[in-house]
């Protein structure tokens, strides 16, 4: 079976794991630290918070933004649940702005019009890992007072005007589940320049409880305080001492996923039945988390079949996302069908195909050819 996505483990990654278990801290250690701290320097951020996964990720940064009952984020519904769920959580409303066709990214051209008085926070994400217009966005948040919060789980790695993804947005959210750039098995971090935001945060994952500025006098050693209701959202050392390993990869993991995303790209030049992602510019460089073909031509409203298709070859593509609002979750909340009609087109044509480090070149041949045959393509 070749999968849509995979971890890459080495054994420098295994013996990374092994050394924690052997020492005294298997949490709340220094592995932690570490591995926020290159995190943070690989990105050009201030600050890094790891957490338990991306979803924590997010609600830790929600939480730090301010986000509250009442508020509104401004999103897209091309994304995973969870950017979504996240703001829920604080008793917020997820408002769900249309995509770009070009990129399946926000477009930036219709996030105005969704800002309310109670909107708080524009929450872009990076999809496939190609970066959103930050600096249209940046903008857009500048006149209404607005942070900018980046879901950028699919892209740590990827580049914006030669800025990497993490340090550009007011936080970051990242995760490291397997199918992602780089995994620590489950996990999660939120990158920040900004002091406050990371203290808000760094106490959040921890019960919000603190033993540094406390608001009473400290009676003794022992003495900490908790100060906002937080959560466990904490990273084992076990967990940061796989991410800190994998994360001296990062580089040659995406440089992997960009020559498949190339040679797919060659593949499909001529093939009319797909449409291939945009590729990579001097502005935009993805971090190739996914790569997203949409079904034209002849095999235009055939998803299902091709998809089939493909299944029964052993080849398990996938469908990034079912816009977040038709789940039925969602729709009991009073989300309707019809609201974002470009990303329900696009939902209605993609296909995630096989992309990540060690897929080979035979397995990525044997790709292209199945793809051509299940989607009806003759060869000329
Ligand atoms: C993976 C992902 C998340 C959630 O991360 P978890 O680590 O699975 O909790 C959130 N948003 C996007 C866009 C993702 O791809």
């Amino acid at each position: 079976m070749i999968s849509y996505g995979k971890q890459t483990i080495g054994d420098d990654d295994i013996d990374a794991v092994v050394s924690v278990l052997r020492s005294d801290y298997l949490t709340q250690g220094p592995a932690v630290t570490a591995f926020e701290e290159a995190l943070a320097d690989f990105c050009g951020a201030s600050y890094a918070v790891a957490v338990s996964n991306g979803t924590a990720a997010l609600h830790a940064a929600y939480v730090a933004a301010g986000i509250g009952p009442g508020d509104e984020i401004i999103t897209s519904p091309m994304t995973f649940a969870a950017t979504g769920n996240a703001a829920l959580f604080q008793g917020a409303t997820p408002i769900f702005v249309d995509i770009d066709p070009a990129t399946g990214n926000i477009d930036p051209s219709k996030i105005e019009a969704a800002i309310t008085p109670r909107t708080k926070a524009i929450v872009p994400i990076d999809y496939t890992g190609r970066p959103v217009d930050y600096d249209a966005i940046r903008a857009i948040a500048d006149r209404h007072g607005l942070l900018v919060i980046a879901d950028g789980c699919h892209a740590l790695g990827a580049t914006y005007n030669e800025k990497m993804v993490g340090s550009i947005a007011d936080m970051t959210a990242f995760s490291f589940h397997p199918v992602k750039s780089i995994t620590t098995g489950e996990g999660g971090a939120v990158l920040t320049n900004d002091r406050h935001v990371y203290k808000t945060m760094k106490q959040f994952a921890t019960h919000g409880i603190t033993s540094t500025d406390l608001q009473s006098e400290s009676p003794g050693g022992w003495y900490h305080e908790m100060q906002l209701l937080g959560n466990n959202y904490r990273l084992s050392d076990i967990h940061a001492a796989l991410g800190r390993s994998q994360l001296g990869k990062l580089n040659e993991f995406i440089a992997k996923r960009r020559d498949i995303a190339a040679r797919y790209h060659d593949a499909f030049a001529s093939v009319t039945e797909i449409e291939t992602p945009m590729a990579d510019d001097s502005l935009y460089q993805s971090a190739w988390h996914l790569y997203v073909i949409r079904l034209a031509g002849a095999a235009e409203g055939k998803r299902a079949e091709v998809f089939a298709a493909l299944r029964a070859k052993n080849m398990w593509v996938q469908v990034h996302y079912i816009p977040v609002y038709y789940h039925p979750y969602y729709r009991s909340l009073g989300y309707q069908k019809g609201h974002c009609p470009v990303a329900e087109k696009w939902y209605e044509s993609i296909l995630s195909l096989p992309i990540y480090p060690t897929l080979q070149p035979d397995e990525q041949a044997y790709v292209i050819e199945t793809i051509k045959e299940c989607v009806g393509h003759q060869s000329t």
